[in-house]
């Protein structure tokens, strides 16, 4: 097993991808920390489904937003496990409306969350891999609508763009101590996030995805692995996984 050994950081891991790249890490010998914002059952029942196939998970709810739930969701790991190998930035939300209607708080709650979130958790996580002097892998979940835009979606754009400029940044900056740091950009991924659409914007967008179909959680969850198994000499990326929705 390609993961034997290591241990992974899933953020937002109770359900939808996170819970699917939780899954492919666990099988492929991971011990994971599922972590999870509210739901305790969703993520309880991830780990079921992580130790019915014969691995190891725990779950841990912090809140991403905030460093010193971060600090104890990393902390936690390493308490549990005794080291962390791979971090999965997965936790975020949406809050649509056009910018003339959109409240401060719509703003602030998906920049807190999807941006903020992953500062402090890539913050948090530092030290422990640096200390360990293995390498290691950070894989942050950004969004094609964070390179190409998105009406309805400037904080959720604007949140995944900088995701995506974070994640460059940091893979400069962690080089050197063997660490890479890689984006994915999920394109409609068939999850709750996406089940609130309105029909006609997913039937608009089928018919610009050249591979016909809108993408499962193991599409990503399998790029996910790749990214955190093998790809050793890939760094500041950001892989589509769009069914070529961007071409
Ligand atoms: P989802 O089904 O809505 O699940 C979101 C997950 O994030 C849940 O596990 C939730 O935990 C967690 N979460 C939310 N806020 C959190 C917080 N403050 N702290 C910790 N955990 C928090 O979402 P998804 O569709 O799987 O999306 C996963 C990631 O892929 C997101 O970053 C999203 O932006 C990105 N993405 C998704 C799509 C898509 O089409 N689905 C496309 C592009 C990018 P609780 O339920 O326990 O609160």
């Amino acid at each position: 097993m390609i993961l034997a050994g290591k241990t992974a950081v899933v953020t937002g891991a109770s359900r939808g991808i996170g819970r699917a790249i939780s899954l492919s890490l666990a099988r492929a010998g991971a011990k994971v920390v599922v972590n999870y914002g509210s739901n305790r059952a969703a993520a309880e029942k991830t780990c079921r489904l992580i130790e019915n196939e014969g691995s190891e998970a725990l779950p841990f709810r912090a809140d991403v937003k905030i460093y010193d739930e971060a600090e104890k969701l990393v902390r936690f790991c390493i308490d549990s496990f005794g080291h962390l190998d791979i971090l999965v930035n997965n936790a975020g939300v949406t809050r649509d409306n056009l910018l003339a209607l959109m409240k401060k708080e719509e703003w602030q709650a998906v920049i807190d969350t999807n941006l903020t979130g992953v500062f402090n958790c890539c913050r948090a996580a530092l030290r422990p891999l640096l200390k360990r002097k293995q390498g290691g892998r950070i894989i942050n979940i950004a969004s094609v609508a964070g390179i190409y835009g998105n009406s309805g979606q400037t904080n959720y754009a604007a949140s995944k763009g900088g995701v995506i400029a974070f994640t460059r940044s940091l893979a400069k900056e962690l080089g050197s101590r063997g660490i890479t740091v890689n984006a994915v950009a999920p394109g409609f991924i068939e999850t709750d996030m996406t089940a609130r659409l309105d029909p006609a914007r997913i039937k608009a967008a089928l018919e610009r995805i050249p591979l016909g179909r809108l993408g499962s959680v193991e599409d990503v969850a399998e790029t996910v692995l790749f990214l955190a198994s093998k790809a050793g000499y890939i760094t500041g990326q950001v892989i589509g996984v769009d069914g070529g929705l961007i071409i």
